[in-house]
């Protein structure tokens, strides 16, 4: 278990007049494991690296009865900041940007890559010095929020904020107004120095079939 255990109080009030609900940092925990989000165990990851955790935001906003107060949760310290846009890199952030979006009264963009450059397609347009918040699933090394964030900037946007469900960057700052709704420290380890191998634990592929632990 290596998720950070600060801010274990942590609480807020989400949602419109008669739909508020608190949250503790637990409870999100719990929420995101139950849907499977979040897996601890033995994984190979795509890059090669072996892990203890395994990260899939997709699965607990598969669920828009999570989607939307979570989102609403990492909206809630932009409130305020009159944000009219906000903008996630397609495809892990476009339903992070919708609710977030939806609990700001702000537009929704996304961003696409054309030849690996992060565009803003589809007519999307942003007016030079709109408020813009800028949203990710995850933040891992702040690559492509850095991106989003340039891409706001070119169309003259004024980046405002920037948020994710999960900051699992170990503390990286983007030189605005920032706020997660988890902190994880995730750890990655190269096949060759895995303590999980060194300890015989059965290695799963995040994604393939046998990725839930029999029983759990
Ligand atoms: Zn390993």
């Amino acid at each position: 278990m290596r998720r950070q255990p600060k801010r274990v109080n942590f609480t807020a009030k989400v949602g419109k007049e008669g739909r508020n609900k608190s949250l503790t940092l637990e409870e999100i925990l719990n929420i995101f494991r139950d849907c499977g989000a979040l897996l601890e165990g033995h994984f190979l990851l795509s890059s090669g690296l072996h892990s203890s955790q395994y990260l899939q935001c997709a699965l607990v906003l598969q669920y828009p009865a999570h989607a939307e107060p979570f989102c609403a949760l990492l909206a809630a310290p932009f409130q305020g900041e009159g944000i009219q846009v906000v903008v996630a890199p397609a495809l892990g952030g476009i339903i992070v940007a919708h609710e977030v979006a939806r609990a700001l009264g702000a537009r929704a963009l996304f961003t696409e890559r054309v030849e690996g450059r992060m565009t803003l397609r589809r007519g999307f347009q942003i007016s030079p010095g709109e408020r813009t918040l800028v949203v990710e699933d995850v933040l891992t090394t702040g690559g492509s929020t850095r991106e989003v964030m340039a891409t706001v900037e070119e169309q003259a946007g004024g980046v405002v904020g920037v948020g994710c469900l999960v900051d699992r960057s170990g503390g990286i700052h983007l030189g605005v107004k920032q706020h997660a709704l988890l902190h994880l420290n995730i750890l990655n380890y190269s096949p060759q120095a895995c303590p999980l191998c060194q300890e015989g634990k059965p290695l799963m592929k995040p994604g393939s079939r046998q990725v839930r632990p029999e029983g759990g």
